[in-house]
């Protein structure tokens, strides 16, 4: 699928000890890194002989798309269970996951947030024989453990790799596969009151030391899928100059708030520098 893909990077040359690893250019269709997390997930719905995966997400999940995607190349069957109403339109996420034969189910915002409890997944899998259960964003050993792929396009000389926080797998992927000398710097990209300690927990959980945990926060800004105006800002500039795209959720907050620490943090000069491009531009449509 993309096990044998390239993964390139490039230098960003407003700062010369950046490279910017281009894991939007991985696949044409999906995200890269979500297809990081689902490979080993497909080869465990092969070895339990389970032939229907099951997800839940947003309307304009890069996850429910990735899967869909795969679940569409390796013929199995997908399930996507998305917070919203029938009533709404398609989004053009959703329009694609149909197109590739996903069963979408509409769940309601009580439900949604219900969608880390047993009681809502044993629900669901019993109405689908054989179905395999997919956290959100793919959290799980699984996905964790492909994301160690990422490692494949970082330049050994570096010290420093910055990514987006999510459900948090990339990250615990980058950390648990990496090199003694190199940090690495998470950007959760939504707002938690109470200071991301359920993601801490989630993180020493799969055996992340807690030395190992190093997020920028303010990087959040107004909350998942939002952009401050210096963010907005910084956005276009960037595209202009780069000839990338970011996206809105996750890689514009990521190369903002680097930039910005860049600007404000001499120490951060000693370091070579990695900034990963998960991709998710499906989502901009
Ligand atoms: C899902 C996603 C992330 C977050 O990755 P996690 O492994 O869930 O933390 C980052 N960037 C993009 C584009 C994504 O789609």
């Amino acid at each position: 699928m993309i096990s044998d893909s390239q993964l390139v990077s490039q230098h960003w040359p407003a700062y010369s000890n950046v490279t910017i690893v281009r894991g939007d250019l991985l696949h044409p269709v999906v995200s890269g890194n979500k297809l990081f997390k689902l490979i080993p997930l497909l080869d465990k719905a092969r070895r339990e002989d389970k032939s229907v995966l099951l997800s839940v997400g947003g309307r304009y999940s890069n996850h429910l798309h990735a899967l869909a995607w795969a679940g569409h190349e390796s013929g199995l069957q997908t399930v996507g269970l998305v917070r919203g109403y029938e009533a709404q339109p398609l989004t053009p996420t959703l329009l694609d996951c149909q197109k590739w034969g996903m069963h979408i189910h509409f769940i309601s915002h009580d439900e949604y947030e219900n969608r880390y409890s047993d009681d809502f997944w044993a629900f669901w899998l019993g109405r689908y024989e054989h179905s395999l259960r997919i956290d959100e964003g793919g959290w799980s050993a699984e996905a964790i453990q492909g994301s160690a792929q990422w490692w494949r396009g970082i330049d050994p000389k570096t010290t420093l790799v910055v990514c987006a926080i999510g459900s948090g797998s990339t990250f615990a992927g980058l950390v648990l596969s990496k090199p003694k000398q190199v940090t690495v710097i998470g950007v959760p990209v939504y707002r938690d009151p109470d200071n991301y300690q359920s993601l801490v927990r989630k993180l020493t959980d799969v055996g992340v030391a807690m030395a190992d945990i190093h997020l920028w926060a303010e990087g959040a800004g107004r909350g998942f899928g939002k952009l401050n105006m210096q963010q907005q800002a910084f956005k276009y500039e960037f595209e202009k100059q780069n000839d990338c795209e970011l996206d809105p959720v996750y890689t514009t907050k990521v190369f903002h708030t680097l930039a910005q620490k860049l600007g404000s943090d001499n120490t951060l000069q000693k370091h070579h520098i990695a900034v990963i491009h998960t991709g998710g531009l499906q989502g901009n449509r």
